[in-house]
């Protein structure tokens, strides 16, 4: 045999073997990366775009309709499911803030992640904490079935790291006022109070304006949104001291991305006895994206910076020769703000009425029916309504059926369903984009949680009343351009394949699951595994 065939026959056997490679990988280390508010119309207008990590990720397996299949699309529920494999209507995080008529102080809005026990805790001014969340992540079943294994989670988010860190974890940080965060017991690692230090420094020092990618640039055209105010223009300055510009700005996601680095590290992730667990909450591109929109230069310079960023993480990751495999998503999507919608060919959007907020409901149904008192309280002109405790039983239906009856006759709402809506619901076995409206919301409704109304708007219509005193667009419908999500999976040597037909976030947490060999039972989640495997293979069944 001759040196050349020795070499081909090498190369042919290394070509044959590597799908087999591709299918078990058999990882020491999960990554979950969820980039906030990085809807699938984001990932698909900039894919063309990415030369970086996000780049990377789209020649892994691809799933661009990964669905937050649930209606209350916000942050806190959708990080819920990413790690657990549940709907939020069992995870129980069914909102970002809730309302709970019982609870001993006079605001009776309940954070997500907050642990309303502890006197003094209030909505605005909590104690942070992961009571809410009912059921285990991902980090904490590696823990029962190891002690060994260790549980990292990082984000710009308290409510990000806690959902998807879980009960267990060996460390936490999130962003808050200047700096990463944990809970208030927990010693700070000295890699920790390094990075800390650093961004505290960058904070310190104006930064110039940032060049534009031509892609970018060619963006700039601004947006009237209210008097004096304006997006789309070119990203700015940001002066010293800025925490809030730092936080809508690339830099937040380098830094968190900076903080899970220096943990991995330290920590020596991936090379324990276990199989460790690290998720990572990028929050700056839904900063970004409430504060100025989606469509853009400041959504765009976000996102392809985000794509450099994650590059370099990757490329670490790489250089380590740690096993892992990675998954990115997103808690929920997200869509532009309708003044600059109106511009594009899509009139029909619009704000929500000041009618729809729920102290005008709560006037309004007293007036209508004659009752004295506060009847009906809710956190926002979407979502949840709640009947006050001092109504009296006998008068509870009337209140409902008033209620419901002026909200379908706004002409922005298109759904409204009660407690009887529930009773007996059995879960769509459609696929998720087929859903009907009723299946998104039972997705997050919690009989416990959830109001005794709770109220959908039509499409388009953004429910944020007055866009001149602070976010311009935002996302919390159950229509799929919140809805849908990009779910990539990636390791090094991974035979990518693209399947764009619907899939779900609850479906992560059994994939990664399969692929360590972690049993879950079915029973307890509602997500399928997905066979990451695009041939005859199965990581489902390894
Ligand atoms: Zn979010």
């Amino acid at each position: 045999m001759t040196n050349r065939f020795l070499i081909l026959a090498t190369s042919i056997a290394a070509v044959v073997a590597s799908p087999l490679a591709a299918a078990t990988p058999k990882p020491k280390l999960i990554i979950a990366v969820a980039v906030d508010q990085f809807s699938a119309d984001l990932f698909a207008e900039y894919r063309q775009h990415f030369t970086g990590g996000l780049k990377l990720l789209s020649e892994g397996v691809v799933f661009p309709s990964g669905f937050q299949s649930h209606a209350a699309t916000e942050t806190c529920p959708g990080h819920s499911t990413i790690l657990t494999g549940g709907h939020p209507a069992r995870t129980g995080v069914i909102a970002n803030s809730w309302i709970d008529l019982d609870a001993k102080r006079a605001d009776k809005r309940i954070y997500c992640a907050e642990d309303e026990s502890v006197p003094g805790s209030s909505a605005e001014n909590y104690t942070a904490s992961v009571v809410h969340l009912k059921v285990p992540t991902l980090g904490d079943r590696l823990k029962a079935l190891s002690a060994q294994s260790r549980v990292v989670s990082v984000a710009g988010k308290d409510r990000a790291a806690i959902m998807m860190g879980g009960h267990k974890v060996d460390e936490m940080w999130w962003w808050e006022g200047r700096g990463f965060r944990s809970y208030a017991d927990r010693p700070v690692p000295a890699v920790v109070s390094a990075i800390n230090t650093q961004i505290d420094a960058m904070l310190g020092v104006a930064v110039a304006a940032p060049a534009l990618p031509a892609v970018c640039a060619a963006k700039i055209a601004p947006v009237a949104v209210a008097p004096g105010k304006s997006v789309g223009s070119a990203p700015g300055t940001r002066d010293a001291g800025d925490a809030r510009a730092f936080r809508t700005s690339p830099a937040f996601d380098a830094v968190t991305l900076d903080m899970a680095e220096g943990l991995l590290d330290s920590m020596k992730l991936g090379r324990g006895p276990a199989v460790d667990v690290l998720s990572i909450g990028l929050s700056a591109t839904d900063y970004v994206g409430h504060s100025f929109g989606t469509a853009g230069p400041e959504t765009c310079l976000q996102l392809l910076s985000l794509d450099q960023r994650i590059g370099l993480f990757l490329a670490k990751l790489k250089t380590s020769g740690v096993p892992f495999a990675l998954v990115l998503t997103a808690d929920h999507g997200g869509h532009d703000l309708p003044e600059r919608n109106r511009e594009r060919a899509l009139p029909e959007a619009s704000r929500v009425d000041h009618d729809l907020a729920p102290a005008m409901l709560d006037e309004a149904i007293a007036r209508e029916l004659g009752i004295e008192g506060f009847l009906l309280t809710g956190d926002g002109p979407m979502g949840d309504l709640y009947v006050s405790h001092d109504v009296p039983e006998a008068d509870r239906p009337r209140v409902i059926a008033a209620t419901k009856a002026r909200l379908l006759a706004n002409p922005k709402v298109a759904a409204v369903f009660t407690k009887d809506d529930f009773r007996g619901y059995q879960p769509s076995t459609a696929p998720v984009n087929e859903w009907s409206l009723l299946d998104r919301v039972a997705a997050s409704y919690d009989p416990a949680r959830s109001g005794d109304l709770v109220f959908l708007l039509k499409p388009y219509v953004t429910p944020i009343i007055n866009p001149g005193a602070g976010y311009v667009a935002t996302h919390g419908s159950a229509w799929d351009y919140d809805r849908r999500v990009p779910m990539l999976f990636w390791w090094p040597g991974i035979a990518g394949f693209e399947q764009p037909n619907p899939v779900a976030t609850v479906d992560i947490l059994p994939t990664l699951a399969a692929l360590i060999n972690l049993p879950v039972a079915p029973g307890e989640i509602d997500g399928r595994c997905l066979d990451l495997d695009g041939g005859p293979g199965d990581t489902c069944h390894p």
